[in-house]
């Protein structure tokens, strides 16, 4: 089992939407993948279909109770290898209410490891923030996924990215490492983007993925509909770019494997 977190501070620059259909593909590949949304926001969690607004089984739940992680496993309508524990609002407090408990950075960690059900992949949505459940979802993790928006303000969020990720693996997690960095909404006509996609390739090197993601208005429909878009619309572009991004994700893990 490994355990990637979708994790970039910034705000708006596509992890749900990549949590959303990398974990979707991925399961439609026939791999058994966990979906954790860790963002108050709860984006993942309708965006598969969930009705999260009345659930008492969720992400907040698992950190904050001793209700046992089965318990807040739900299914993924019509994608039979997809599972997810949902978030909604209430997750908003947990922030705070951690802050005052023992071992607040590796509550999830602890749960994930009392995890019954095998899965190969566990995909965790961090929100837009540095708190306390970002901190658990990178302890918990092997790798951190990292989407990014080609424009001049990636270029800042960077050093911030890397020193928290740094942080975290002096402090908590030393084998945390970076599994790969996705170029999202990505249009390659214009010269600013094709700039910074060019640094982003400097500073990361290998770990730019070679598919990236265009801007696709289906892909932001999708999850209005509940729907990943290998359901919504299996043709549109975006479906084609994160299936591409699936398969390359996929290739990478059985080099690992084959490397040591
Ligand atoms: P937050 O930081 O708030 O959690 P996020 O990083 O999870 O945001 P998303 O919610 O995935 O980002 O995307 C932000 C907005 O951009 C959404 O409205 C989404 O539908 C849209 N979007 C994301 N990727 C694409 C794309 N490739 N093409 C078109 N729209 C996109
Ligand atoms: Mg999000």
């Amino acid at each position: 089992m490994k355990i990637v977190s979708i994790f970039n501070q910034k705000g708006g620059v596509g992890k749900t939407t990549t949590n959303i259909n990398l974990a979707a593909f991925i399961a439609l590949r026939g791999y058994k993948v966990l979906v954790i949304d860790i963002d108050p926001q709860g984006n993942t969690s309708s965006g598969l279909g969930i009705e999260k607004e009345e659930l008492e089984n969720t992400t907040y739940e698992l950190l904050l109770s001793d209700i046992s992680i089965a318990d807040v496993i739900h299914n993924v309508e019509n994608i039979e290898n997809l599972k997810i524990i949902p978030s909604n609002m209430n997750l908003a407090g947990a922030d705070l209410e951690l802050s005052y408990m023992e071992h607040r950075e590796s509550i999830l960690k602890t749960k994930l490891a009392a995890l019954e059900e095998n899965f190969d992949y566990v995909i965790i949505d961090c929100p837009p923030s540095l708190g306390l459940l970002t901190i658990n979802a990178l302890t918990a993790s092997d790798t951190v996924l990292i989407p990014m928006q080609c424009e001049y303000y990636a270029l800042e969020g960077i050093s911030q990215l890397v020193k928290t990720i740094q942080k975290v693996k002096k402090g908590l997690n030393k084998n945390l490492e970076v599994e790969g960095v996705v170029l999202t909404m990505f249009d390659s006509r214009r010269n600013l983007q094709i700039q910074v996609a060019e640094e982003l390739k400097s500073y990361f090197g290998e770990l730019v993925y070679e598919n990236s993601i265009p801007r696709n208005i289906r892909l932001a429909e999708a999850p209005s509909f509940g729907l990943p878009i290998a359901l919504y619309d299996p043709k549109a572009k975006g479906s084609e770019a994160y299936s591409d991004l699936a398969d390359e994700f996929l290739r990478k893990q059985s080099q690992e494997v084959v490397n040591g």
